[in-house]
């Protein structure tokens, strides 16, 4: 790894008492090139703009991808990665389906532990509080022709973040637009499938509602994802996710609560989940619980879905009934290091890494 540390840190005008999302980027970044067929050296070097000129590929034809995952600290400033084997492997799935150079383990893994080491500091400590990274590829050929680059670029940038808790919020359950589509690129944190979801979330916060429930583009009659989050439904005292697919991203997030409610010995089933089957558990008092899950905010609950002309106000559950928050609290517990950690999902990050990379 190439390292070049900044003689001029930011981190004196950082507070960490008031931090937002993604406004301030801590004082170094990853970087990585790729071209010829092979990727460079890793180098580690200050926060900062590169020269890219907008004929480069990555932003006409949108050959990029990305991840989302944070690193944590303990009561004794520890630090810790949160299954960074899961994003690695995802973002490789992601480069993959968008005919992109898959990295290396070392690349991905080395990078982040070397970027979190040498800006330990940054890493705020408290509830809700983590340092946000972003791991991302994207192509950066010049060069006009629809036809894949052969340059790229591996990155990485993090953000000091706090997530406050938040109200449940209504969701509008999608009869029309869709997320994803069939052998599309759905299952693949594609930049371009998040522009393609703010013009309908857009539309759907005119009509008060916070975020949009995807439903298959076929028939709109199954559940898919809310958001840019996975989605959890629970009628009676039993789970149910929708299993992953080409249409929905297989979130780690999800995963961890999939295996923290089974661990617990809560009914779960991973099976399609049939908007006609929500409304009609609604109508029975059977719908208890319906929430999201992702890195960002853990859990956002709902406490309205809008279907067509109807509103199904849901029950407002006390921390103790509600299965969303309990498996939040097993899952943030197990992130900061405050209970036991029985799937081994914690990865310290070692103290002085640069002098071993
Ligand atoms: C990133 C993402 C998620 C959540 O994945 P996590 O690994 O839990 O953060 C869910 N759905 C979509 C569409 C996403 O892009």
């Amino acid at each position: 790894m190439i390292i070049q540390k900044t003689s001029n840190s930011r981190i004196g005008d950082f507070d960490p008492n008031n931090i937002g999302f993604g406004a301030a980027f801590i004082d170094h970044m990853i970087i990585c090139e790729y071209e010829n067929g092979k990727w460079g050296d890793v180098k580690l070097m200050p926060y900062g703009p590169l020269p890219f000129t907008p004929a480069m590929m990555g932003v006409n034809y949108g050959q990029a991808c990305f991840e989302g995952m944070k690193a944590y600290k303990d009561k004794d400033g520890e630090v810790y990665l949160f299954r960074p084997e899961k994003n690695f492997e995802r973002i490789n799935k992601s480069a993959k389906r968008l005919a992109m150079p898959e990295i290396t383990e070392e690349m991905f893994i080395d990078g982040l532990k070397a970027l979190v080491d040498v800006d330990r500091a940054w890493i705020p400590y408290g509830e809700g509080k983590s340092l946000y990274l972003r791991p991302l590829i994207f192509a950066t050929e010049e060069a006009l022709k629809a036809r894949i680059s052969n340059k790229y670029m591996f990155a990485i940038v993090a953000t000091p973040v706090q997530s406050y808790y938040t109200e449940p919020v209504s969701v509008k359950i999608s009869d029309y637009y869709s997320r994803a589509a069939s052998g599309g690129v759905g299952n693949a944190k594609a930049a371009g499938n998040y522009a393609a979801a703010f013009y309908p979330t857009k539309l759907a916060n005119e009509e008060g509602y916070e975020q949009i429930i995807w439903t298959d583009d076929a028939t709109h009659e199954y559940f898919e994802e809310s958001g840019t989050m996975n989605v959890f439904v629970r009628i009676n005292d039993t789970i149910y996710t929708p299993p992953t697919s080409d249409k929905i991203l297989d979130g780690v997030t999800r995963d961890s609560f999939i295996q923290l409610a089974k661990k617990r010995g809560i009914d779960i089933k991973v099976e399609p989940i049939e908007v006609a089957k929500v409304v009609e558990a609604h109508k029975n008092g059977e719908l208890k619980e319906v929430w999201g899950v992702g890195t960002a905010v853990v859990t956002t609950a709902f406490k309205a879905l809008g279907y067509k002309d109807e509103k199904l106000v849901l029950p407002i559950l006390s921390d103790e009934e509600s299965f969303a928050i309990s498996l939040k609290k097993n899952l943030v517990d197990i992130q900061t290091n405050q209970s036991e950690d029985p799937f081994g999902w914690r990865v310290k990050v070692e103290k002085h890494i640069l002098e071993t990379v």
